[in-house]
């Protein structure tokens, strides 16, 4: 048991990170009593699941040039990610489309992205657009919002309190973290989860050479979808990612850290 007193310890340390001085101003996420290496190896599991059952629908990856075009943005926003979190550099990071008309995209702990044709069609989004919404969600996994909602729910579904779960961290079964993690991608990120993002997405577009502006656009995309699709389905984006009022507010309010880095990127 002892094992796991150090990766508390380090959790603690990178709990008050902060990030570097040039750029956004964000905070990782504080409850972080999984180890990382646990939620990224669970994560990769409900991915590569996920991954699966697409292929054998025959939903994975159809359209190669989209495929590329996700690729080729998350190669440009990737080598940026360590700014934010020294872990990323060992990620394994993988970009996948799956054909199906949801409304969504992701990027689950440890570095799983996954695109919807749905997000990419229905929102007929440009390159600007698709670094902001993938550098979003890469921002999500950085801050580690998945990890903390997973401990989050590993303590709920076990019942105990934070002193008692560092002694059974040890013995929880993967089928416990399975289910952790399965919720962990289907609720709400909380308010300032979804700002702090926001931020991140901007800056790695930004640094990338994608205009960090388009953060803006997206949302009055997905909010014009919404109200069109009225009574029916709303975009799946829009449960897990709660939009509010304040939201493209504070994009704008924070454009003028990142259009410097944008310009720059641009000139090179
Ligand atoms: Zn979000």
């Amino acid at each position: 048991m002892k094992r796991w007193l150090p990766a508390l310890l380090l959790v603690s340390a990178a709990a008050f990170a902060q990030a570097p001085q040039e750029g956004v101003d964000v905070k990782k996420s504080r409850l972080l009593l999984l180890p990382a290496s646990t939620v990224e190896r669970s994560a990769a599991g409900q991915y590569s699941q996920l991954m699966r059952a697409a292929a054998q629908k025959g939903a994975l990856n159809n359209d190669k040039m989209q495929v590329e075009r996700l690729r080729n943005i998350a190669r440009a926003l990737i080598p940026h990610s360590a700014r934010f979190n020294k872990d990323a550099e060992r990620w394994r990071w993988e970009v996948n489309l799956v054909s199906s008309k949801t409304v969504n995209a992701f990027c689950m702990p440890g570095g799983k992205i996954a695109f919807f044709t749905g997000i990419l069609d229905s929102l007929q989004l440009t390159d600007d657009e698709v670094a902001v919404i993938m550098g979003h969600e890469i921002g999500h996994a950085l801050l580690e919002h998945g990890r903390a909602r997973m401990s989050e729910q590993v303590l709920k579904s076990v019942g105990i309190s934070i002193a008692a779960a560092v002694f059974i961290m040890g013995q929880l079964s993967t089928e416990i973290l399975a289910q952790a993690a399965n919720l962990a991608v289907s609720l709400p990120y909380a308010r300032k989860q979804e700002s702090d993002s926001d931020l991140v997405g901007m800056e790695l577009a930004a640094r990338a050479g994608y205009d960090p502006s388009a953060a803006a656009v997206v949302w009055h995309k997905m909010s014009k979808l919404a109200q069109t699709t009225g009574r029916g389905q709303p975009p799946q984006f829009l449960s897990t990612h709660p939009s509010h009022d304040t939201r493209i507010k504070e994009i704008e309010a924070n454009l003028p850290k990142v259009l410097p880095l944008y310009q720059a990127a641009r000139r090179k």
